[in-house]
């Protein structure tokens, strides 16, 4: 008997249809159980949607890292720096940024990457399971990703970077401006040094990817209910899902509600310090040739995808919460920058958009039950590599439900870990 044939059919509530929830919906359907995804708006416009589309292998270096608190207010006044703060939000900010600060030493920053290389080493081999079941081939490519610097000064920033790349074993080249151009002749020859991770690919389009991956699971009776969950009752085993219309029982809960997910554990006694690390994408037309595969100019944390229906471009970080409204003057701004750096781009806005990377402190994601309620499961926190993640942690949440072994160490992704 396989271990699949001993799990007991469930009914399995998903809090989000993001690229985390629809994942975990689909290796939960994959386990016999009978799931509904609850959605409050639509996931082909969300954080996961947006994004610029990296299966980013590499990923493992954490945002916070030693000496990041001293860059902050040169980052804060540079007009095209990769760095904003809403001021106002910033009495609810401060659990999360003592956090970040606290995560930046040095013990912690090798801890947290080598957490985040634990996941990524199952992050390509689920979504090709999920990329197989849907039929989406079309939509990702094995294209690499490029991050490149100007200067010899931003490159030697970039030392523990590469440090941490290579302990944790990521695989990558250390290039140079003609390495560069060969792999990329769309860029301008401004750029000095790159890193090149062969094995990443590029999602031509991730909003589409992940309607595709939901129409799979309703096409396999599984169900979207387009609700806001606005809470919970009942007890172990026997929940239920209170959305603004309506009252849904369940035997098992899974959250996956991205940087919204904080709200929603509080209500099972959980409190937990993930907030939104908010970011912009600007559609651009596509350059004639355009690029290979997704580019980083690491100058100004800016990503440049070419995607099915133009170029993208997205931001560095706006730190402001869920609520406040879309700034777009920082990202237009930037897009000066992507035309020194794309030979041929027209800088015609085609559209503009603002996502909500779900993010600890740490960069390290939650992935467990919720303290005294083991018919609970959190999965959130993919912060900027919540893309490639989605699917791993979707099914390690399907493993969760299961009472499974999912393969890796779970210590640094417990609810009760401190920042
Ligand atoms: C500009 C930008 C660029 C990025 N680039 C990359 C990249 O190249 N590669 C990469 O790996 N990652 C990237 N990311 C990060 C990545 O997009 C996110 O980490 C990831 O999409 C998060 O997925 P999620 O499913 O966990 O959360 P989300 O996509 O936010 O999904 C959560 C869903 O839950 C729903 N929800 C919340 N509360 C409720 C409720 N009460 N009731 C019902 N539904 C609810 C929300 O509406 C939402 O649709 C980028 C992010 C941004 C902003």
């Amino acid at each position: 008997m396989t271990v699949e044939d001993q799990i007991q059919p469930r009914k399995v509530a998903v809090i989000g249809a993001g690229i985390t929830g629809i994942s975990a919906a689909l290796f939960l359907q994959r386990d016999g159980h009978d799931v509904t995804v609850f959605e409050q708006s639509d996931p082909a416009t969300g954080t996961s949607s947006g994004n610029a589309g990296v299966i980013s292998l590499g990923g493992c270096v954490p945002v916070s890292v030693p000496g990041i608190l001293g860059r902050v207010p040169k980052m804060l006044l540079d007009p095209y720096g990769p760095l904003s703060i809403r001021w106002g939000y910033l009495p609810k900010l401060t659990p999360w940024l003592l956090g970040f600060v606290r995560n930046s030493r040095i013990d912690r920053v090798r801890a947290n990457a080598s957490a985040k290389a634990a996941l990524l080493d199952h992050a390509q081999s689920a979504y090709d399971i999920l990329i197989s079941a849907t039929g989406t081939e079309d939509l990702v490519r094995r294209s690499g990703l490029l991050k490149i610097y100007e200067s010899d000064e931003t490159f030697a920033q970039a030392a523990l970077d590469i440090e941490l790349y290579r302990a944790c074993n990521r695989r990558f080249d250390i290039i140079n401006g003609n390495d560069i151009l060969d792999l990329e002749p769309a860029l301008k020859p401004v750029f000095k040094h790159g890193l090149y991770f062969d094995d990443n690919s590029g999602i031509r389009h991730p909003g589409q990817l992940v309607v595709r991956f939901g129409e799979t699971f309703t096409a396999q009776g599984g169900t979207i209910v387009r609700e806001r969950v606005a809470g919970f009752s009942g007890s172990h085993s026997k929940r239920v899902v209170e959305t603004d219309n309506d009252h849904y029982a369940f035997e098992r809960i899974v959250v996956a509600a991205g940087s919204w997910s904080s709200k929603l554990m509080k209500r099972f006694g959980a409190r937990i310090v993930l907030d939104a690390e908010r970011g912009y994408h600007i559609m651009l037309p596509q350059p004639e040739p355009t690029l290979n595969g997704p580019v980083a100019l690491m100058d100004h944390s800016i990503f440049v995808s070419p995607m099915e229906h133009g170029l993208r471009m997205t931001s560095g970080v706006e730190l402001g919460g869920n609520e406040a409204p879309a700034d777009y003057t920082r990202i237009r701004r930037m897009m000066s920058i992507v035309g020194a750096s794309v030979e041929g781009v027209q800088l015609e806005e085609q559209s503009a958009w603002l996502g909500f990377r779900p993010s600890t402190p740490s960069g390290v994601p939650f992935l467990d039950h919720a303290p005294g309620n083991d018919d609970i499961v959190l999965a959130a926190g993919g912060g900027h590599i919540g893309m490639t993640l989605g699917p791993v942690n979707g099914r390690i949440a399907a493993d969760l439900v299961a009472g499974r072994d999912p393969g890796v160490d779970m210590t640094p992704y417990r609810i009760d870990r401190k920042f």
